[in-house]
């Protein structure tokens, strides 16, 4: 893998996501989020000695939002174990988009998987009591290799003033028996860490350390044990993307995870983390620049993960 090539090729990269702009929008039903720059975008690609080669907006702070679901279970998995959590939250992909309702109260006895609202809403609950906001921000920290991490206050208030949906999701889970605690705390905590300010660097730096088996390349501190992160790495491949998962599967083949607030979380394995920016969501919420610059970066350098 020539990654010199990779990294002075990231302007081509960022040609081919700026052509989709136009085609997305910025997410609205946070209003905070409404005000983000549709054009703004940037990548970021982290490789094992450490080195971040990036290009465009890489030093925007953005709200990691779903992305935050990676580092969720990543702790819940250490925490609380593999059957604690898939006891309360399902493996597979749902087909249906990330704050679906219907499939919960309609098919499933619990969420389909620890990517969507509403597993990620029965996994905090898990967490309830077990860990705090401040211990999951310093593992974030830790994974993101980024000290300056924090809450994004401004768009926490937006979201909490505005999560109509998410509560309805918690107190369906609730009345299901699949959540404890109560609805209103555990969306605090789960809003919270999709306010974290990130930026494309952040998440080039998780991409990494996923990528190199849950420990930091550069110290070999470990941070998550492989088996947390053979799952996590897997269930990004398969559910990442929400309904968009198994195209995206196919043409780009690398376990990625997509937040509303822009940000695109992408491993290849043992080799590098890609941190991508660009708020304009295509219609699934994903980030539209994105998905083009990864299929692009994954057809050029022959990236996906069952091609040699
Ligand atoms: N905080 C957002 C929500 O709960 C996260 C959704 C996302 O990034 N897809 O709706």
């Amino acid at each position: 893998m020539d990654l010199e090539k990779i990294a002075q090729s990231l302007d081509k990269v960022l040609d081919a996501g700026r052509r989709e702009i136009p085609f997305g929008e910025v997410a609205d039903y946070i209003p905070e989020l409404a005000k983000s720059d549709k054009n703004a975008l940037g990548i970021a690609i982290a490789d094992r000695s450490g080195q971040v080669y990036s290009a465009g907006d890489v030093e925007t702070r953005f709200t990691v939002q779903s992305i935050s679901k990676v580092i969720t279970l990543s702790i819940a998995l250490e925490t609380c174990g593999y059957d604690a959590v898939f006891q309360r939250v399902g493996m597979e992909p749902s087909g249906e988009a990330f704050n679906s309702i219907v499939e919960l109260d309609l098919v499933s006895g619990k969420p389909y998987n620890p990517m969507i609202n509403s597993g990620a809403i029965a996994v905090t609950d898990l967490l309830m009591g077990k860990i705090n906001f401040t211990q999951m921000l310093d593992i974030s920290r830790k994974l993101m290799r980024d000290d300056s991490i924090r809450l994004d206050e401004k768009v926490f208030r937006s979201e909490m003033d505005h999560c109509e949906r998410n509560r309805a999701i918690g107190w369906l889970l609730k009345s299901k028996g699949i959540i404890e605690n109560d609805v209103d705390e555990i969306l605090k905590l789960y809003t919270a860490m999709c306010s974290l300010s990130v930026n494309a660097c952040s998440l080039a730096n998780l991409g990494l350390t996923l990528a190199c088996d849950g420990a930091d390349p550069v110290t070999w501190e470990r941070v998550l044990s492989s088996d947390t992160v053979k799952v996590v790495k897997t269930i990004m491949l398969t559910c990442g993307m929400y309904d968009g998962s198994g195209q995206f599967a196919v043409e780009v083949g690398l376990p990625t995870k997509s937040g509303v607030g822009g940000g695109l979380l992408s491993v290849v394995d043992k080799l590098m983390g890609i941190g991508i920016y660009g708020p304009s969501l295509d219609k699934k919420g994903n980030c539209i620049a994105g998905g083009a610059m990864l299929r692009y970066l994954s057809s050029k350098f022959r990236l996906h993960m069952f091609q040699n």
